[in-house]
């Protein structure tokens, strides 16, 4: 590998439709960390915000890495959304990674790889690149093409004004056209990337830009050997090793990340890469920002797992980790020891722990306010306060799922609001979890397989 490529991508997994989670948009804290009642789509749940908080200030003053987090409660309790609040307030530049435990658990990887990738994705490096660029007015752009050679081959000048000389430049049929496509005239500001060749319209005339000393804060001027004026422009980006990883691994290429099939990546390439950002590191080219790797169901990892979540969180670029289970006392998977929440002691002993707590039905009732308003449906405060008491007695989950449900009753009635009606229709069409036992219960005879009195599935 001569050379090691990096590129920016989006992920894409961060763009979501109206999903679970899509009304949390932070963790709804003031800037002493205390919990807001309701805000950024976060109700309740005060304490475990505030302690949430806290870990986000450490992460983004590069106070911890290699930490870990657990967030534990009962089902519901919205650990999952305190992880996207994170995640949201983290802002773009810090990589946040997500994946359920039971991800893990791929015929196309192993599970140690695919732990790999996760960290991987949770670590981005901040590469520092310098480029030249030249600004100035366009004075007049000349474009000939030869007699003799072909159609495409045209040769041409630009006479470019900055504030202080005019300069007149050669031009390639490249930089033509770039400047066909960017609709270039007389009179228009432009900024040419040398490097890439990329051409920005700043805007019309030096006269009428009031903002030219204030077009970016980066920019520095420097007074170049043969007088010209150009500007230096640092350009940062963030990207994940693993990017770097996908992208440099020969067998997979850049398009398997938005595929997102990119297969086991070689040891020797990772060794290269880490390496070359070690190299890069030193240079002062670019900098390690640890992310966060959310892990939810962590319950679902086994024990050989939890042995590399041990010795990956000691890597000293290792990203801050934080994992949720809703499980109490449990068998560690791959093992017969049972252990607090399924997950080693030693383990567990590296992580803090921030507790979540049952919602109370005022807070259930904000959040299916906050629901109604993400999902675009309008109902009537009798029938929010139905569903509310649905939610207490069932569950959250249970109730928010009856918001569409009961929105599509109401649009079949030719209704304008939801109301108690549709409400009560769907809690009789779609059963609880408390119902369906209780049904079960009572018929179990009559389905294959039931053992009431019998042993619980020790494999789950
Ligand atoms: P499980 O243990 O079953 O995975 P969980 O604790 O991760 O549950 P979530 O999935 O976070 O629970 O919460 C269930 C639903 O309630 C989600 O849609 C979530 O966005 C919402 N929710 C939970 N807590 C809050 C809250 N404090 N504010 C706003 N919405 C919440």
């Amino acid at each position: 590998m001569a050379e090691v490529k990096v590129s920016e991508t989006k992920d894409l997994t961060r763009i979501e439709r109206i999903g679970a989670h899509s009304h949390i948009r932070g963790l709804g804290l003031d800037d002493t960390f205390e919990a807001r009642d309701v805000s950024q789509g976060m109700v309740g749940q005060r304490s475990a915000r505030r302690a949430a908080g806290i870990i986000l200030q450490m992460i983004k003053e590069g106070q911890i890495a290699g930490r870990g987090v657990l967030l534990a409660g009962q089902p519901g309790t919205g650990k999952t959304a305190i992880a996207m609040g994170m995640a949201k307030a983290l802002g773009e530049e810090t990589p946040f990674a997500m994946m359920a435990g039971s991800e893990i658990f791929s015929l196309e990887m192993s599970k140690t790889e695919a732990l790999s990738q996760a960290f991987r994705k949770a670590i981005g490096v901040r590469i520092k690149e310098e480029t030249e660029i030249i600004e100035g007015e366009v004075v007049e752009i000349q474009i000939e093409r030869p007699a003799t050679a072909g159609a495409a081959s045209k040769t041409g000048k630009l006479t470019l004004k900055t504030t202080e000389m005019e300069t007149v430049y050669d031009l390639g049929t490249k930089m033509i056209e770039a400047l066909g496509k960017a609709k270039v005239q007389s009179g228009d500001v432009i900024a040419i990337d040398k490097a890439s060749g990329k051409i920005t319209k700043l805007g019309r005339s030096f006269a009428r830009s009031r903002d030219y000393d204030a077009m970016g804060p980066q920019t520095k001027f420097v007074q170049c050997p043969d007088g010209e004026l150009q500007k230096r422009k640092e350009v940062v980006h963030v990207v994940t090793l693993h990017e770097i990883d996908v992208i440099n691994s020969r067998t997979q290429g850049f398009l398997a990340l938005f595929a997102g099939d990119t297969g086991e990546i070689r040891s020797e390439v990772r060794e290269q890469i880490d390496s070359k950002v070690a190299e890069w590191r030193e240079e002062g080219k670019a900098e390690i920002v640890p992310g966060v790797l959310f892990i939810d169901e962590v319950h679902m990892l086994d024990i050989e797992c939890f042995s590399y979540l041990n010795r990956a969180l000691e890597n000293e670029m290792a990203p801050i980790l934080v994992v949720a289970t809703n499980r109490g006392i449990t068998r560690i998977r791959g093992t017969n020891y049972k252990s607090p929440h399924g997950i080693p002691i030693d383990l567990l002993d590296r992580l803090l722990i921030i507790a979540t707590t049952p919602y109370t039905e005022e807070e259930i009732r904000k959040i299916l306010d906050i629901r109604c308003e993400e999902e675009d449906v309008d109902m009537t405060d009798d029938a929010k306060d139905l569903l509310t008491k649905i939610g207490a007695e069932t569950s959250l989950r249970y109730a928010m799922c009856l918001i569409s449900a009961a929105s599509l009753a109401c649009q079949r009635r030719k209704g304008k609001e939801v109301e108690i009606e549709d409400i009560s229709r769907v809690y009789t069409l779609f059963v609880d979890v408390k119902r369906s036992t209780q049904f079960l219960m009572e018929y179990q005879e009559q389905f294959m397989f039931s053992d009431v009195m019998g042993q619980v599935d020790e494999e789950v």
